[in-house]
Parts: C-alpha cells; structure tokens; sequence
C-alpha cells in the first residue's frame, strides 16, 4: 500500500503532492522520502536544482535555477537566500536575482571573493544537476509599478545583479524608454552581461549603456555617464566607495530621493577613537573591537566563529543577545542602548564596552 501511495505522489505535479502531503498529515519522515523523490521540493523548504552555469566574466558565473513548486517569482530587484553545504556545514549568503521575474528559471550572478567560503566553492564545485536551498525572494529595492519616465540603472562590478533583472524586467515588459544602464567595471573584459547589454542597446533606440572602466568612479566620471543624473529615478548597486561617492554627488545636486540604493556589504563608519571590549558571558572570552569595526569582524578578528549569513543585517543568522552597553547599526543608524536587547553582530557596531551573551 504504502509503495503505491508513493509512486502516485512520485508521479503527481508539484501541488498536488503538496495538497496530498497536507491531507495525510506527513511527519518529518515522510517529507524526508518525499525530498529523496524529487531533491528540488520538501514540506516547508525550497530548492532549485542547478540547470546552467554560465561563464560571464572572469571570476563571475550566472547559475541559472530550476526551483520547486513552492517557488512564486520574484520582483526585479530582489535578493534570495541560497544556503549550500561546504565542508559538511550548511551556509547561507544573499545572492540578487539577474533574471527577469518573467523568466520561469531564476538566475543568480554569483562573484568569486577571494577567501570567500560560499562564493568560492559554488565557482569551484557547484554544477548543473547540483541542488541548493533557496529562500523566499526579499527586499525592496525594485521598479516602482508606474515605470518613471527618466531611469539610470547604475552599479559597479557584481552589483549589476539586480539592476539587471530590472533592465530585462523593462525591456520584456515593453517599457524601455528613455533609461542609462550605467556600469563600472575594473576592465571591459570584467563587464558582466555585455554581450547582452550591446543587443539590447541595439534593440532599443532609447536605452543608452554607457560604461566607466580603470579609474575609480568621482564625479566627472558620473557626469559623463549621465550628464541628467538628477533628473533620473536612479537604482545604485556597486562597491561601498563608489556608492558613497554616487550619494555625495546626489545629494549636492539636491536629488538624494532620486536614489535607491542596494548593499551587499555593510557600509564602512568612520573610524575614530580608543577599543572597546566585548565580553563574551557564555564563554567567559573577551575580544577587543577596533573603533568603527562591526561585532561581527571584531569577533572573527579575536578568534571567535560567530554564525553568520549575509553580513548584511538581512538574514538574521547572527542575531544575539547584548546583555549590556551600546551599539549603533551601521545601516540604518538605530541605537540600541537598553539591556537585554537582541542585536545583528553584521551591521551592529559598539559605542563603548559591551557584554554579550555569546
Ligand atoms: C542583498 C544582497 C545581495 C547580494 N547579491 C549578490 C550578487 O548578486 N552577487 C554576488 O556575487 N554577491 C552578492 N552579495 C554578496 C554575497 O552575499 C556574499 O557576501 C559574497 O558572495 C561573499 O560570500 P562568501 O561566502 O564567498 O564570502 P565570506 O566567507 O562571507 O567572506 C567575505 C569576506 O569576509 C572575509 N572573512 C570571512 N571569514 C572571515 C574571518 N573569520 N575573519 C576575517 N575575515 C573573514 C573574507 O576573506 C571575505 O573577504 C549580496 C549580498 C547582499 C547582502
């Protein structure tokens, strides 16, 4: 009996099994089989299975994905969790997806850091057929519903992910009007998605691409990129110095809320001032922080192996109790000073002495 059942299910389309699944009241152990008949689907978890690998530039590979039924889309923009197991420890890093939303094959362009534990072993070991678990897509840097009349979609290096969704989203959706599609990139051989880009531009008579290679970006540079800037609703994504620089030159052109802005890594304080030092109550360790340095980096630097996931304050893999003292969040500027409060260690950053419950 229980061979047949699950040959039906095996057989049946993705929502069906869901709705079967549901009925029969399946414990941990039957979604485990469950899992073992189709390795993209399980109650509760979604996965993708690896169906393309595609080389773009040097060090940066687009892995296009087949998720399971649970899958919804996302909205150009948007970020996805993808957790991949290295070295027997399951790990967790935010990745934008590149695909347009209308692709049924979600893509993530994936950099390789140097040292970097998740993004180097997706380069060197993730393959077509290879599965990874997948979270809901997040975030709200996106394209508003109305397209502005006027765009720049403007990132340096592997921040071209999400902008380039919105670029496919505009252009599959016929609305690609007057819009920059701005990138910096170290060479023109480092430019992710070119061929792609020189297509489009050929396509659209109004998209212009233009690109800002060597040189770090200062304002000239983004003036020749978009002499209009403060015209366009802008969408940045890109290293943290050259969004700081995009932030300045916006703002002395009074067009900060023209600007929306993804990071995928927490942006650098400025650093000033004596150590602090962070007690650790569980252990009973103590770790000294440089000035401006996050909870998160002051730990690893003092030896310690904090779970983290995104580094970003997003994921909330390495929230913590802070049994007392200050601390600022690095990206949104809020102050925690009361005790007992849970903090990020990623974004969280010390205004003097600190106990944490670690
Ligand atoms: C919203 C969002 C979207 C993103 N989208 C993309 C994207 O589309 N494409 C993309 O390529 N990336 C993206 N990222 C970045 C991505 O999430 C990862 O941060 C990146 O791939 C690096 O992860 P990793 O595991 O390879 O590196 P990690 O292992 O996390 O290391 C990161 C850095 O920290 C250093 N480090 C690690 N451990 C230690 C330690 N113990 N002590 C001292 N230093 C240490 C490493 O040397 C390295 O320089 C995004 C991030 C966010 C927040």
């Amino acid at each position: 009996m229980e061979k047949v059942r699950s040959a039906a299910l095996a057989r049946a389309p993705g929502g069906v099994m869901r709705g079967v699944a549901a009925r029969l009241h399946l414990d941990k152990a039957a979604a485990f089989w469950l899992a073992e008949l189709d390795a993209t689907w399980s109650l509760g978890e979604r996965r993708a299975r690896v169906e393309r690998v595609i080389d773009e530039a040097p060090d940066v590979k687009t892995f296009v994905l087949a998720p399971g039924g649970a899958w919804r889309g996302h909205r150009a923009g948007q970020h996805v969790t993808v957790e991949v197991e290295v070295d027997g420890a399951r790990v967790r890093r935010c990745y934008s997806l590149s695909s347009a939303p209308s692709d049924p094959r979600p893509a993530i362009t994936v950099k390789r850091v140097e040292g970097g534990r998740v993004s180097d072993w997706m380069h060197r070991r993730l393959r077509p057929g290879g599965v990874v678990g997948l979270g809901a897509p997040a975030g709200d840097f996106t394209l508003p519903e109305v397209t502005p009349p006027k765009v720049l979609l403007l990132s340096g290096g592997s921040g071209a992910t999400p902008v380039m969704s919105m670029l496919r989203a505009l252009a599959g959706g016929g609305a690609l009007g007057d819009v920059v599609y701005a990138h910096c990139a170290r060479s023109r051989a480092d430019v992710i998605f070119a061929t792609e880009l020189a297509a489009l531009a050929a396509l659209h008579p109004r998209l212009r691409v233009a690109l800002h290679l060597g040189a770090p970006l200062d304002e000239p540079g983004l003036l020749a990129l978009a002499p209009d800037l403060a015209e366009r609703e802008t969408f940045l994504c890109g290293p943290s110095g050259m969004m700081a620089v995009a932030e300045r030159v916006w703002e002395a052109h009074g067009a900060s809320h023209r600007l929306r802005r993804e990071r995928f890594s927490v942006p650098r304080p400025t650093a000033g001032g004596a150590k602090v030092r962070l007690q650790l109550a569980a252990s009973g360790r103590a770790v000294d922080a440089d000035p401006g340095a996050t909870l998160l980096e002051a730990l690893e630097r003092g030896g310690e192996r904090p779970a983290y996931g995104c580094r970003m304050g997003i994921c909330n893999t390495c929230r913590c109790r802070k049994r007392s003292g200050t601390v600022v969040d690095a990206v949104t500027g809020a102050v925690s000073s009361e005790p007992d409060e849970d903090i990020r260690l990623c974004v969280s950053v010390a205004r003097g002495d600190l106990e944490l419950a670690l």
